[in-house]
């Protein structure tokens, strides 16, 4: 049987933006099984996308080299005799664990000096020209092609699949906290990359107290890591019996479930973004410094607010102009006539 491996990458956004280029790899190979290596961090993605036959959880930890782990999972990965690799990071170290396995394609984009540890290498597109990560991915799927001849995968958006497992444990839990799916709201208040992503927790808690005003059967849950709890405290408090903060209180599988069944998802530009998105939900995304254009969510249910000031997009982890108008002059208002306009 032919084996690939995948190697992936470490946010959950990129993660979740690969799954068009693994269905495109299934179809180039349908008689293919398709591993991935992943961190625990991003697996339960890999879990959701149906192409993927096993993912190997590696505990490969960001900006460490952590050399005899790679070499112990290089050699444990030699056995199962993959015939070639994709690696999506663009890290060095990230195409050092298929080279110490001896796959023989290492395949990828020639990112930080991996000549040699890569074997078929695409060349970095320019950061002028940023093409949209689906698209980005998809182009190494067909590189071992027939000259490049692309398989038609129809329209490149990803789309995932919870496990039915999780979704009833979850169901079982709003049941018993008498939180009704057809009323559920989510809002994810975080985003690892900084407070340019993140829309105040202030503005959320107004958003909460309109939401909650139209309607006495509706509740929101709140879902991100531990480091977003505070925020979700801030929010909590303008109704602790109907907002509830799970940040940092639900394993990621779990969270695609609570996504999965709720009504709409507000959202910064996040992981939780794109996994609604692949899970075709109602959701309204807001971007602050970042560029809707490269990483927007891919759905045609969801609604970008994004005011395009004359700074932004300027892709910094802090306002370079003391203000952060980009998010500030967001209304919670604005926010809840996008919601109440569906
Ligand atoms: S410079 Fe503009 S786009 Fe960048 S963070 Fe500040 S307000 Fe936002």
């Amino acid at each position: 049987m032919y084996r690939i491996l995948i190697i992936a990458p470490n946010w959950i956004g990129d993660a979740v933006m690969s799954q068009p280029f693994l269905a495109a790899l299934k179809l180039n190979y349908p008689k293919a099984q398709i591993d991935v290596l992943a961190t625990p961090w991003v697996a339960p993605i890999y879990r959701a996308c149906p192409e993927i036959h096993s993912v190997i959880e590696a505990p490969l930890e960001h900006k460490k080299l952590q050399w005899a782990l790679r070499k112990q999972l290089a050699q444990g990965l030699k056995a199962k005799s993959y015939q070639a690799c994709y690696v999506l990071p663009n890290s060095f170290k990230s195409a050092l664990i298929p080279w110490l396995a001896n796959i023989p394609f290492r395949i990828g984009y020639r990112g930080e000096a991996r000549f040699g540890l890569i074997n078929f290498a695409l060349n970095n597109p320019s950061k002028t020209e940023r093409p949209p990560m689906v698209e980005r991915y998809l182009a190494l799927a067909h590189l071992l092609n027939n000259e490049g001849q692309a398989q038609n995968i129809g329209s490149p958006v990803p789309s995932l699949q919870s496990s039915a497992e999780i979704t009833h444990t979850t169901q079982d839990k709003l049941a018993r906290a008498n939180i009704k799916p057809h009323a559920l709201y989510i809002f994810c208040p975080g985003a690892e990359y900084g407070v340019t992503k993140r829309w105040p927790a202030e503005y959320f808690a107004e958003l909460a107290k309109k939401i909650l005003g139209q309607n006495i059967e509706n509740q929101i849950i709140l879902l991100g890591s531990q480091s977003d709890h505070h925020s979700g405290q801030i929010i909590a408090q303008q109704d602790p019996g109907r907002i509830h903060n799970w940040c940092g209180q639900t394993s990621l599988d779990e969270a695609m479930a609570v996504i999965g069944l709720s009504k709409t998802v507000i959202s910064n530009d996040s992981g939780l973004m794109h996994i609604a998105a692949a899970l075709k939900k109602s959701q309204i995304a807001i971007f602050g410094s970042s560029d809707p254009k490269h990483t927007p969510p891919l759905s045609n249910k969801a609604q970008i607010i994004w005011l395009n000031l004359p700074c932004s997009p300027c892709h910094r982890r802090e306002c370079p102009l003391g203000h952060l108008n980009c998010l500030k002059e967001i209304s919670p208002e604005r926010v809840f006539n996008s919601i109440t306009a569906e």
